[in-house]
């Protein structure tokens, strides 16, 4: 088998949950909002796992916005690069994988600008090969085409075989199945960032969900409070396909 690593980005590389939890704590105090509006997004944002302009459309109701779902979409892909982070280490261990003959590359889903922003705010962009973003590709995962553009990307071919290691069962490690890969279901950045990233090891965990907290008490540039609607847990489209 050739030694190419395909990493899922979100919880994987980079911890998107303490990303998000981060951009709905200042969303909720830009705001003014109550206090049960930080676990309300958290809940309804599943870890990244419905669709985004669902998502954005039952923000934009529930806290009655002034902004459109486009426009609210837009401000969060605009923030979120620039609150994830991805620990030295992480990017440590994939210059050790790549100084150790591994051809390294982050295969992902989510809207380009968003993605390619995290790649490249975190230096990830410094310490892989290539990556495939589904929305540039108009490919998502768990589809094999994905996992053959980032492979091609790397001026591999995908029958020779690798690896497809990240924290969604069926994202990466079915999708990485199907596509003929060996499979590392796991979210090391995340749980263990000093002892780095373990080809070969498979302590597969349940998926992580999301955090909860406290909304911070609104306090800036005079925004006033907007009335919401009880506490009622939204479920997106039975056909959601998350981006
Ligand atoms: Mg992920």
């Amino acid at each position: 088998m050739q030694r190419l690593a395909l990493f899922d980005l979100d919880n994987t590389l980079v911890d998107r949950s303490e990303a998000f939890r981060r951009w709905a704590v200042e969303f909720c105090a830009d705001r003014e909002l109550p206090d049960d509006a930080l676990a309300w997004l958290i809940a309804t944002d599943q870890d990244g796992a419905v669709p985004r302009d669902w998502f954005f459309g039952e923000v934009t109701e529930r806290f009655g916005l002034a902004a459109s779902v486009d426009e609210a979409w837009r401000q969060y892909r605009h923030r979120m690069p620039e609150l994830v982070r991805c620990p030295q280490e992480v990017r440590a261990s994939l210059r050790l994988l790549r100084d150790e003959g591994w051809t390294v590359a982050i295969v992902t889903n989510g809207q380009a600008d968003n993605q390619l922003g995290k790649i490249r705010r975190t230096g990830l962009d410094q310490c892989v090969d290539a990556w495939a973003v589904s929305g540039d590709l108009g490919i998502r995962k768990p589809a094999r085409e994905i996992f053959e553009a980032a492979t091609r990307e790397c001026g591999l071919d995908l029958r020779g075989g690798g690896w497809a290691i990240g924290d969604s069962p069926v994202l990466d490690v079915e999708g990485g199945r199907a596509a003929g890969l060996a499979t590392l279901w796991d979210a090391p950045m995340v749980r263990q960032p000093r002892e780095g990233l373990a080809i070969g090891t498979h302590p597969a965990r349940p998926h992580r969900h999301g955090r909860r907290g406290r909304c911070p008490s609104a306090a800036r540039r005079g925004l006033r409070p907007v009335a919401v609607q009880p506490s009622v847990q939204p479920r997106p489209p039975a056909d959601a396909d998350a981006i």
